[in-house]
């Protein structure tokens, strides 16, 4: 049996796993020259090792017949990113398929392709082919069904997701359907696996009623073994005991299946609870739990439907569920990215403009910073994010044209403004034109030997060091400022001193193979950051959502509060408000001020109006989404 401990464990863990060991009465001996550390480890017979998976450090436990050669981590410890058209399954932003669970019009088709699209899906999902309980149930339109997601498709530019249930009609599917889905039946259908498999095309792989995860994923395997390395992974409930819901959401299947492999997971609330008020709560918790997104059934007359009814969402409710996932997902990493498939098509067509045919964005410090992270997460990854040594470069070079936007903190939750970032789009003729928001998480960074109490020195940058104060106050370290915190992580690794340590996010780490000690040091774990992408034009139509603005108004009595009256008396939503004196003019002030509209559409056009006959100067700073 082989023991396959984490990349990069440290010293001290890898330690505690020998003592465990030990403790248990295994023998063990470290295998050398893995792509991972592994022990071998051979108990007395009957001994029961399935408890090893649970030591700290340990990824899996590789039993003599367990091969996972293509889906686990081991030969392939990146994420895999499944590309459908625009939308990228595995990235850091969400991706969403919604639909109804049969296509039973195109009316149906189109009505409901429509709102779900209004609302963020990115893949448009429907049965043709129905794998029914009763051989006396709807099954499915069959190819007349697979010619409305084609036209789907034409209409709404949304690829289409569809289950296939026999390999005889597999190619015919591809004429029509972007993703085939293997539904939960048919997970063990091997000859369907071996058929899906030597297409090659983007595959949806659901978890069988009563499948175990390392089943599902020999599932996998049968369609990587093929040559086809597009799976993504679907958790859709199980079978139990429980008999209230239609099957039991097996959220932890998430965490597991991260661990063992690099292939992306859905979760599909709708099968797994079967009831339509359990569906939103259950996505919730899947993308908390770290899924890379959803599919939702969803139906404009539920009552009508041919299947699944009971289940599928209003898509007024579908709209409200994205809303929550918008603000859930940056807790985790990650973006419910609204203007997706928008702004994938302006990041595509943008390419060929620019010389090396690729999108520029710029941001200020180095690779591994939040702001690094947030020009991936804003963009997607088919663009080129080069770093910039300072704000003032990223502008410049934004400005004279060799770049086509940048991207700058403008705010923190804790800290408040960025001023010079708001002085920056003062001096330049550039304007925001998108935001992207992300949490703001530390790690103890060190080299992979090193021990937390063999730390005598620690580098970041100082508003890091001031935020993380907390869990440094305890220790008597050395603290030396940096001027980004990836820098810090470049120079701790550069230096190669096992007793100093750098305070930075986990891609900085990653990036420089560095190790993380401890995640999550911040103080205030409510850490946000709101960077502006800086540029002449955004990178899609309007109307906007949120306009920003700064204006003067003069020392004069009730000015400020006129202005605000304004907006209230039209209905304007204010969300940020801050004063900042002015330069040279002692006890003057301008007021950075956001709203909820898009002041700059003609429908808004008085309100811009009677704006500038109140305030001394104003600057509208963007018009964005
Ligand atoms: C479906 O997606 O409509 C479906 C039948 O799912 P499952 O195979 O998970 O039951
Ligand atoms: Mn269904």
């Amino acid at each position: 049996m082989i023991l396959v401990l984490e990349n990069g464990i440290g010293a001290e863990q890898k330690a505690h796993v020998c003592r465990l060991l030990k403790r248990d009465g295994w023998s063990f001996a470290e295998v050398q020259g893995g792509t991972s550390p592994m022990f071998e480890v051979a108990g007395k017979p009957g001994q029961d090792h399935t408890r090893l998976r649970e030591l700290p450090g340990v990824v899996r436990v590789i039993a003599p017949a367990d091969p996972l050669k293509l889906a686990g981590r081991e030969s392939h410890p990146q994420d895999t990113v499944v590309r459908v058209g625009d939308v990228m399954v595995g990235g850091d932003r969400l991706v969403v398929i919604a639909g109804p669970c049969s296509i039973e019009s195109r009316e149906q088709a189109l009505t409901i392709a429509e709102e779900v699209k209004r609302f963020g899906a990115v893949l448009f999902r429907g049965g043709a082919y129905k794998p029914r309980s009763s051989p006396y149930a709807f099954q499915g339109m069959g190819e007349e069904g697979l010619k409305i997601l084609a036209e789907v498709r034409e209409k709404t530019g949304l690829r289409t997701v569809s289950e296939v249930v026999s390999p005889d009609k597999a190619e015919l599917m591809l004429q029509y359907v972007d993703v085939l889905q293997i539904g939960a039946r048919n997970m063990q259908n091997f000859e369907l696996l071996k058929c899906v498999g030597k297409l090659g095309k983007p595959v949806l792989l659901k978890r069988g009623l009563s499948a175990t995860i390392e089943e599902w994923l020999m599932s996998a395997e049968y369609i990587l073994a093929e040559g086809n390395p597009n799976v993504i992974l679907c958790e859709r409930g199980i079978r139990t005991f429980e008999p209230y819901t239609r099957n039991t959401l097996d959220l932890s299947a998430i965490p597991v299946v991260k661990r063992l492999t690099h292939l992306p997971i859905l979760v599909d609330p709708s099968h797994a609870t079967g009831i339509r008020e359990k569906v939103a709560p259950m996505a919730r918790a899947a993308v908390a739990a770290g899924a890379d997104g959803l599919t939702i059934e969803v139906h404009d007359e539920p009552e009508k439907a041919l299947s699944d009814g009971a289940q599928s969402l209003l898509p007024e409710q579908f709209g409200q569920l994205m809303r929550d996932l918008y603000v859930i997902a940056p807790v985790v990493g990650k973006q419910m990215d609204l203007g997706y498939l928008d702004k994938a098509e302006s990041v595509r067509r943008s390419r060929p403009g620019q010389a090396d045919g690729m999108l520029r964005v710029v941001f200020p410090g180095e690779s591994g910073t939040f702001s690094h992270k947030a020009c991936t997460q804003y963009f997607g990854n088919e663009m080129i994010a080069v770093p910039m040594a300072s704000s003032r470069e990223v502008f410049g070079v934004v400005a004279a044209g060799d770049a086509r936007f940048g991207l700058v903190p403008m705010e923190n939750s804790l800290s408040g403004s960025v001023h010079e970032n708001y002085d920056l789009l003062l001096e330049y003729e550039l304007r925001i034109v998108g935001e992207v928001m992300l949490r703001i998480q530390y790690c103890l960074i060190a080299h992979p030997d090193t021990r937390i109490d063999q730390i005598t020195r620690v580098y970041s940058h100082p508003d890091v060091l001031r935020q993380c104060r907390q869990f440094l106050a305890v220790q008597r370290w050395e603290q030396v400022s940096t001027t980004d915190e990836a820098a810090a992580v470049r120079m701790l690794k550069e230096r190669g001193d096992a007793t100093e340590a750098a305070i930075a996010g986990r891609d900085a780490a990653e990036i420089c193979g560095m190790h993380v000690i401890e995640e999550g040091i911040e103080t205030n774990p409510r850490n946000y950051t709101r960077f502006g992408v800086i540029g002449f034009r955004p990178l899609t139509a309007g109307p906007y959502r949120k306009t920003s603005l700064i204006y003067e108004t003069g020392n004069r009595p009730g000015a400020l509060y006129k202005t605000l009256g304004m907006f209230a008396d039209k209905g304007v939503n204010l969300v940020k408000l801050e004063s900042r004196p002015l330069h040279g003019k002692p006890w003057e002030y301008m007021f950075y001020v956001d709203v909820e509209a898009d002041l700059e559409s003609a429908a808004n056009r008085s309100v811009l109006d009677a704006l500038r006959e109140m305030t001394d100067s104003l600057r509208v700073l963007g018009c964005y989404s």
